[in-house]
C-alpha cells in the first residue's frame, strides 16, 4: 500500500498524471473505485484481493489528452483491456500513465474471506499475474490455490446441447434479464455514445423487459462483443440475474481464435479482428 501510494503521490506531484483512477477501501472493508485528484488524496488509494473492478471502464469518462495523462492503476487482466482500446483507437498508450500490480487473485464476493471457493474463475488461466507492461509496477505476486472453473464445465454441457435445447437454456436465462443495462455499463470494451439499446429512433430493442427484448439485447450485445471481449468477467460480476453473461463471450472468443488464430487485447499493435481481412480467411459461410 504504501509502495502504490508512494508512486501515485510522485506521478502527480512530478505531471506524470493529472489524476490516478485507483481503489480504495469504503466502510465496509469494500474496495471501490476512486480517483485522486492531488498528492493528498493518493492517501486514500489501496489495493488487495477486493480490487474487483476493472477500471479500464472508466477511460471513456475521463480521456481527455489536454488536461494530461491519464494515471490508472491496473491489474495485469484488466491490463488486456487497455491493449484492446489501443487496438481500436479509443486511447492512446502514450495518453497514459499505468501503475501495474503485481496480483494474487480476487475474490469473487467481497463480503467473504479470499479462498479457493471465493476467488474469480478468471484467476484460473491468469498467465502471469505481473503486467505484461506498465510505466511502473508494486507489489508482489503470491501463490494461491486455484478455483474450480464452473463456467468450462457449463460450456461443455452446452455444447453437448441439441441446438433447440441450446436455445431453451439461453432464453430461459435470458428471461431472468431486468433490462438495467448494468453488464454493458461494467464493460470497458462497451463505449458507443448511443447505444443501439438507448435508440429511440427507430428503436430496434423494446425498453421492456420482455422475453423478444431480453433476446435481442443479449444477443446484439454478444454480437457486439465478438473477438473483442477480453474476459474481465465484469459483466458476471454485476449481473443481478446471475445470468452467465461472459460465456457467451467466451465462447465466441473461442471461435475467434479457432477460426482466425486471434485474442483480442494480447497485442496493442496488432490490427482487430474485424477491422482485418486475409486472403486465408475462411469464407465458407459467406453464401
Ligand atoms: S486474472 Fe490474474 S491479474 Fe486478474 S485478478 Fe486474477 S490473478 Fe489477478
Ligand atoms: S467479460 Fe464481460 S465485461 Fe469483460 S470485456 Fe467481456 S463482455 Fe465486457
Ligand atoms: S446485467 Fe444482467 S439483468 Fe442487467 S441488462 Fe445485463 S443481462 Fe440483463
Amino acid at each position: 500500500m504504501d509502495q502504490l501510494r508512494s508512486v501515485c503521490r510522485q506521478a502527480i506531484s512530478e505531471n506524470k498524471a493529472a489524476f490516478i483512477i485507483g481503489y480504495t477501501e469504503d466502510k465496509h472493508h469494500h474496495l471501490k473505485p476512486f480517483i485522486a485528484h492531488n498528492v493528498e488524496e493518493t492517501e486514500k488509494l489501496t489495493f488487495n484481493c477486493n480490487a474487483v473492478n476493472n477500471l479500464a471502464v472508466f477511460i471513456h469518462r475521463f480521456h481527455n489528452p489536454s488536461q494530461g495523462k491519464i494515471g490508472i492503476v491496473l491489474k495485469p487482466c484488466d491490463l488486456k483491456a487497455i491493449n484492446a482500446l489501443v487496438q481500436e483507437n479509443r486511447v492512446k498508450r502514450e495518453d497514459l500513465y499505468v501503475i501495474g500490480v503485481n496480483c494474487s487473485g480476487v475474490v469473487k464476493d467481497q463480503n467473504k474471506e479470499f479462498s479457493k471457493e471465493n476467488t474469480q474463475i478468471k484467476c484460473r488461466s491468469c498467465a502471469s499475474k505481473t503486467p505484461a507492461w506498465f510505466d511502473v509496477v508494486v507489489g508482489e505476486s503470491a501463490e494461491f490455490e486455484l478455483p474450480e472453473d464452473d463456467m468450462a464445465i457449463l460450456m461443455k454441457q452446452i455444447d453437448e446441447m441439441t441446438p433447440e435445447q441450446r436455445l431453451e437454456f439461453w432464453n430461459a436465462e435470458f428471461e431472468k434479464c431486468l433490462k438495467c443495462y448494468a453488464c454493458r455499463e461494467v464493460c470497458p470494451m462497451c463505449y458507443c455514445e448511443q447505444c443501439i439499446a438507448d435508440k429511440t429512433e427507430p428503436r430496434w430493442i423494446e425498453s421492456s423487459s420482455t422475453t423478444r427484448a431480453n433476446f435481442t439485447w443479449n444477443m446484439i450485445r454478444a454480437f457486439h462483443q465478438a473477438g473483442r471481449c477480453i474476459g474481465c468477467g465484469e459483466c458476471d460480476r454485476v449481473c443481478p440475474a446471475d445470468i452467465p453473461l461472459s460465456l457467451l463471450n467466451r465462447k465466441m472468443g473461442m471461435v475467434a481464435f479457432k477460426e482466425f488464430g486471434y485474442r483480442h487485447g494480447t497485442d496493442m499493435n496488432a490490427p482487430t479482428l474485424i477491422g482485418t481481412f486475409s486472403t486465408s480467411d475462411h469464407e465458407e459461410f459467406i453464401r
